[in-house]
This record gives C-alpha cells, structure tokens and sequence, in this order.
C-alpha cells in the first residue's frame, strides 16, 4: 500500500509513526506547504494527561513540567480546584519532540515533501491522485488529511466536522519573584474571559510561566486582561514578555472522518477537547487507529467512531457548562470549591468530572447557593 498524508503537523507525524509499524504499508509520503526552515512551529502550549503522554511515541523525553491541581476560575469570583493525583498532567516541548520525531520518521524512510501545497485529492481509478502545483502523477491507496485548520481539502473531500474556532496567543513571560511550590504544581484557568473565550497560566520554572487566551477577537488586548487577572490571582508581577506567539484554539467535534480511502485526522475535522480546545488526546488516539488498521478501514471507522462520540459529548458539556456559567454569573458572592479526582485520566474525560461532581450535592449546593 502507497500511503499518502497532507500536513506534517503533530496529526501527520504520529499517523505516519504508527503506520511505520503496518506490514501492510509499502511507502508513506508526507506533502508540508510549508519549508522546512519554517517547520516545527511554536504554538501549542503542550499541556497532557499521563495516559496522553504515555500514548505519544517519544513525548516522554520532551517532558518540562508536570501539575497536580487545575484551578478554573471565573471572572465573577467563583474557584473550582480540581485535585489529581501527583503528576498525572505532563507539559511537553512541543517544538523539540516535533523536530526528533521528523529526524526519526525520515531515517526509517517517510518521504517528506517540503514546499508542496496540495490542491486537492481526486479518484483516478481505484487509486488517489493528489494535485499540486509540483505534483506529479503520484497515485497512492489511502491518503490520510492532517492539514489542521482551516479545513480545506477535508472539505472539498467530504469530511466534516462542527467547528468554532478561537484565536489563540499566548506569551512566556518570566516573573518578578518565584512562584511557591503549591502555584508550581497549579494550572490556572479562568473562563468567560469575552463571551465564550478562556485564559490559561501554566508555570514554568519558578520564575518562568506562560500566559495564553482564546477568544474570539482581538487576541493581543484580552492577552493583556489576562496577565494583569493572573498577577491579581496569584499575587505576582510579570517583569518580561520573552516571546508571543500562537494559533487557532478549536471548540467542536468531528462528524465524517472516512470517505472511502480518505480519512481525516486532527484539527483537520475538529478532534478536540471543546473546554480546553485541548487537540493531542484524540490526535494520539486516532493517529493509533489509523496506523493500524491503514489496511482494514471497516475497523479503522468503527474505533474510531468511539473517539468522535467522546468528542461530541465533550462538546455538549462545553455548552451546557457555559450556559450554567452564564447563570451562575448573577450571583456575585465569591466562592470556592475543591473537588478531589483522583485519576489522571479524568484530566481527558470531561464528562466523567461533571459526573463526579454530581455525585457531591453539597458541593453543588455550594455552587448555587
Ligand atoms: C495557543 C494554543 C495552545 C494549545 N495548547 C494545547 C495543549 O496544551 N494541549 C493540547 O492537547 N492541544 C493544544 N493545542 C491544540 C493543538 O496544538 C492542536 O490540536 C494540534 O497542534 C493540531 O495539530 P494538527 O497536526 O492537526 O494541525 P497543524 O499543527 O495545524 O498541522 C497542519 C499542517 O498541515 C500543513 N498544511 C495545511 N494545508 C496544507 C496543504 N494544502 N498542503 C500541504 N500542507 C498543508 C500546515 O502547514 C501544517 O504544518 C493548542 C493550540 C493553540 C493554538
């Protein structure tokens, strides 16, 4: 089988991974509009569950950080701390792991195509064409579409997903004084930064943190909001901005993620966490799927029809927690609630949490009340 992917993304990297374990698999070439020398791209924050980590061949290596608690705030003064378990959400390099798996995947013979903008993908016989400017004839059996967002090609192959996207930026800032040990281990979060958008604060080292927002306009000035909510927050002056830069944060869930011999994986189709626009969960699910089942699509369909079920629950939660937000945001007493989790994989699981948190009525008395 000739395997071809557009988009050398996270999403395009690790489907190509596992594919290099397929015995059904002959070649796999990897179209990237995109020169090398511009390639891997700094924008992802990097933030993991341990089961996520342990699923993405190599990321272990490239671990920064790990977190215990995750504190969600909201800007009228409401606090929910989740406890996990020590070390059960990972931060990884990102850039560093990228670059590592493109030197592993090329030595084992992945083609990478750099510079080559794909058009589209159209049927020619019983195989695929993909088109480009530089393309030329290349025919292959399966042609997997990683090409992130905007979906471009996806669309005109009859992929689908529900998407809304958000401009994400984020800033490394280093700090005035040294975080404490306990904000060392606490990833803060406030929702309803503009409407639907959020913040993030991620520490670093004790001196080191990032700052990030998704919202849906003006990026640069809710940037500015946030880092002056977090000094407030967590008592502490941001001295330097070191470096900004970002993306497009996703809220959705895939629809249609095979047609035929095409499949799509990634922002791509929308496979996201909605309430953290959180993309390598499902990427480190699906690019498994793929990888194995490249030569059986019936199963490759129905594993990974699970996935987007997931997803769409998690995208249905985002909604009704934000209209619950919305109503909560009349009472101004302030409050705080401290739910324990236990298992790290809940990190992932959304759904799960809210169940938790259903189980307590005293705290969710407290929320009301
Ligand atoms: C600010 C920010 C913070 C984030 N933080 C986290 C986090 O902490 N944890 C988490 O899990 N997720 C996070 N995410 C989401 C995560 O980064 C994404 O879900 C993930 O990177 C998507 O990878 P991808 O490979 O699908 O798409 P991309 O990374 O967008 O890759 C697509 C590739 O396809 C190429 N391409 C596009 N069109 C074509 C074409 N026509 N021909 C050839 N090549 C093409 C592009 O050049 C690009 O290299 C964050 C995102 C942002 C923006």
């Amino acid at each position: 089988m000739n395997i071809a992917i557009v988009g050398m993304g996270i999403s395009g990297l690790l489907t190509s991974l596992h594919l290099l374990l397929n015995n059904h698999v002959d070649t796999v070439t990897i179209y990237e509009k995109k020169y090398k020398e511009f390639l891997p791209r700094k924008h992802c924050t990097g933030l993991v569950s341990k089961e996520t980590l342990a699923r993405i061949p190599y990321a272990d290596k490239f671990i920064k950080n790990s977190y215990s608690y995750v504190e969600i705030s909201t800007v009228e003064g409401l606090d929910v701390v989740l406890m996990f378990n020590k070390g059960s959400i990972y931060r990884i390099d990102r850039v560093s792991h990228e670059k590592f798996v493109v030197d592993i995947i090329s030595d084992k013979g992945v083609t990478v195509k750099y510079g080559e903008n794909v058009v589209g993908v159209e049927k020619f016989g019983d195989r695929y064409r993909v088109l480009g400017k530089d393309i030329h004839n290349e025919l292959f059996d399966v042609v997997v579409i990683s090409e992130g967002y905007p979906p471009r090609i996806s669309k005109s192959v009859g992929l689908e997903a529900v998407y809304k996207p958000l401009k994400g930026i984020q800033a490394d800032v280093e700090l005035s004084k040294k975080l404490k040990y306990e904000q060392i281990e606490t990833l803060c979060i406030y929702l309803g930064v503009d409407s639907d958008g959020f913040a993030w604060f991620v520490p670093g080292s004790d001196r080191r943190a990032v700052v990030g927002v998704a919202v849906k306009n003006t990026p640069s000035s809710y940037l500015k909001l946030a880092i002056k909510l977090f000094e407030k927050k967590l008592g502490l002056d941001v001295e330097e901005i070191v470096d900004i830069y970002g993306g497009v944060v996703l809220r959705g869930y895939p629809k249609k993620v095979v047609v035929e011999r095409v499949l799509g994986i990634g922002d791509a189709v929308a496979m996201v966490k909605s309430l953290s626009g959180g993309g390598l969960y499902a990427i480190s699910i699906a690019s498994r799927i793929y990888g194995e089942n490249i030569h059986r699509l019936g199963i490759a369909e129905k594993e990974v029809e699970l996935l987007i079920r997931e997803l769409k629950n998690q995208y249905m939660l985002f909604k009704l927690v934000s209209r619950t937000l919305r109503i909560r945001s009349g009472y101004q007493k302030k409050r705080k609630i401290v739910l324990d989790i236990d298992e790290s994989r809940l990190y992932d699981n959304h759904v799960e949490v809210l169940i938790e948190f259903l189980k307590k009525p005293h705290i969710l008395l407290k929320f009301f009340v």
